[in-house]
């Protein structure tokens, strides 16, 4: 069952700082109303630093942050943008993926997500937003560094979905290591694979099931154009993701397959308080950006499902940021 506290009603996500009037703003106001809903304020319309300094162990689960964070399960209002459609998302359990996964089921999609065993508390929940939603969602979990397991995802997706229209490769590594001299081999090699090789794997084995007019994404970073000095792989492999998309875009584009790449700032999610930032610097995660807070999931999977819909037809080889004011080339 869905724990309710577990969901991130609107008047908690509100408590930082408004009067609680935007409660018909944003994906809310698909009726009437919507001319006299007051606009949302992006400044203090989550809650802003500081957050707590709870560290969890990798994966992490969104079940523990503190705050909550919130992926639009009380909020996201699909509109028929992806009816019929089949996806795969990885690491569609929690953080980013989990709020692309929910919208993509309210805007009528099919969903398999992948996420790693020690999160299946969190994809269950996942599995019952998307069926109460009226779609299907399917819970392959397994370890993406694992070549083999790989094509046995994108195998048991096609089957269980019925084919294969959307490719979402979200799952991510990130470990903050202050110093070079501190980077093991072996952590190096484990963010290489889940952040490079893994979508290459996947994405390589789920080509012959994509038609035309599909759509594959990749979860780059601001870290691509802007590295951390903590966060040295890391920051390699977001990189690397914007080239994935840029190439592959236009190798597929005679398909009829678009590739795009979705670039975020900082999200509050279970990556940060997971090692992918120092826990003194937790506090402030986000406090950087002009809107002076993290972003929230839900507040960037509505760049997903423009990306996988068919409305994004032109659409190919580009990167789209969500980063609370903060320019890629900054
Ligand atoms: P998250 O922890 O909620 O999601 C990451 C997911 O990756 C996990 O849920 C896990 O299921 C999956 N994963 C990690 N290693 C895996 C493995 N070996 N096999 C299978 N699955 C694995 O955090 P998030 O922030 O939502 O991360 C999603 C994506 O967003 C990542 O690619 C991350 O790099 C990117 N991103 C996040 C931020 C941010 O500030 N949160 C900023 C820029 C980019
Ligand atoms: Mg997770």
């Amino acid at each position: 069952m869905l724990d309710e506290k577990l969901i991130l009603s609107r008047e908690e996500a509100l408590k930082s700082g408004t009067d609680g009037s935007s409660q018909k703003s944003g994906h809310q106001t698909a009726t009437g109303s919507a001319s006299k809903a007051q606009l949302k304020n992006p400044l203090d319309a989550y809650p802003r630093p500081p957050y707590s300094t709870e560290k969890q162990q990798a994966p992490g689960l969104a079940s523990k942050l503190t705050p909550l964070a919130d992926h639009g399960e009380k909020t996201y209002k699909g509109s028929g943008k992806l009816l019929g459609r089949k996806a795969l998302i990885t690491g569609g359990d929690s953080g980013i993926g989990r709020a692309v996964a929910i919208a993509f089921a309210r805007e009528g999609a099919d969903v398999a997500i992948n996420y790693l065993k020690e999160e299946e508390s969190d994809a269950q929940e996942v599995i019952e937003l998307i069926e109460q939603a009226g779609r299907k969602g399917f819970a392959i979990p397994g370890d993406l560094t694992d070549r083999h397991f790989c094509e046995k995802l994108v195998e048991e997706a096609v089957q269980k979905l019925g084919g294969l229209d959307i490719l979402v490769n979200n799952a991510g590594r990130q470990q903050a290591v202050e110093a070079l001299a501190d980077l093991t081999d072996e952590s190096f090699d484990k963010t290489m694979k889940t952040n490079i090789y893994a979508p290459f794997r996947v994405t390589k084995a789920a080509l012959p099931h994509i038609p035309a007019g599909g759509s594959i994404i990749i979860t780059s970073s601001i870290q691509a154009f802007d590295p951390s000095a903590i966060l040295f792989d890391y920051a390699q492999t977001k990189a690397a993701n914007v080239a994935f998309a840029k190439s592959l875009a236009k190798q597929l584009a005679p398909k009829g397959i678009r590739v795009n790449a979705v670039a975020p700032g900082p999200f509050w999610t279970p990556l940060q308080p997971a090692g992918g930032q120092l826990m003194n610097a937790l506090p402030q995660f986000g406090s950087e950006t002009p809107l002076k807070r993290a972003g929230q999931p839900v507040e960037i999977s509505p760049l997903y499902v423009l990306l996988a819909s068919e409305e994004a037809s032109y659409c190919s080889g580009q990167v789209f940021g969500a980063a609370g004011g903060i320019g890629m080339d900054s």
